[in-house]
């Protein structure tokens, strides 16, 4: 309980520290703790450290903890991909969904938000480092999928998501974080209806610095808060 403290509270520092190199507020980066692999208890642990938001990459999982911990306020965020027939589980569960990577499931979640007279938040979750093992709509799809997904009723696109090649070096992180903040700016300019370029979820453990100084506002931290997952 203890550990998971200290780390958050290093973890804020890091963050404000990295905002403040880039001239930011730290005020607008919100630390999404990733607690997937770990028990109530942990985000118990994690939100007497002050943490409000939480993230997870599986539906169950999340519902099983969200069950546990009905008692304590917190944001819960879906990170990982989501099934086409999870969706109205997940609307009822998540306050973002930070995942939407196909058209398919956009039709899904307006569908299913419109019924129940909503809007769904969503970001788009890019795959800007083309990686053939990550999710995520192309950079070079990005403007015309945001344009199909922006018709659809039910669905609030408030910014995008990408997921770095899994390394801190930070000469290789830096143009893929400050390419999602190009490609959200682009999108802004296009004042598509429905959509708010207000979010850049990017940054994990081994990167949230770069991010933040590239201008992340959600960052999803996990094994640097909680250990390291059992594989
Ligand atoms: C697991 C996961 C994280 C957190 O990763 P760490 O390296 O443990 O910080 C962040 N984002 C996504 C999409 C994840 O699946």
């Amino acid at each position: 309980m203890e550990e998971i403290a200290a780390r958050v509270a290093a973890i804020r520092q890091r963050i404000a520290a990295a905002a403040e190199r880039a001239g930011r507020d730290p005020t607008g980066v919100t630390l999404v703790a990733v607690s997937k692999g770990f028990g109530p208890e942990a985000v118990l642990a994690a939100a007497a450290a002050g943490v409000a938001d939480v993230g997870e990459n599986r539906v169950q999982e999340a519902l099983a903890k969200q069950a546990a911990l009905a008692a304590v306020p917190l944001r819960w965020h879906l990170i990982g991909t989501l099934q086409t027939n999870k969706v109205r589980v997940a609307l009822g569960a998540f306050h973002l969904i930070h995942s939407l990577d196909r058209f398919s499931l956009a039709s899904e979640i307006s569908r299913r938000a419109a019924r129940e007279g909503r809007l769904a938040p969503v970001l788009i979750q890019v795959n800007v480092a083309g990686e053939t093992t990550k999710h995520g709509i192309s950079p070079e799809e990005v403007v015309d999928f945001t344009r199909r997904v922006a018709e659809l009723p039910g669905l609030a696109i408030r910014g995008l998501m990408t997921i770095a090649p899994a390394t801190s070096d930070p000469e290789v992180v830096r143009p893929v974080f400050r390419r999602l903040r190009e490609m959200a700016a682009r999108l802004a300019d296009l004042s598509l209806p429905g959509v708010q370029m207000e979010h850049l979820s990017m940054g994990m453990s081994q990167d949230f610095e770069v991010a933040v100084e590239e201008g992340a506002t959600l960052v999803r931290v996990g094994s640097a808060i909680f250990g390291r997952r059992q594989p």
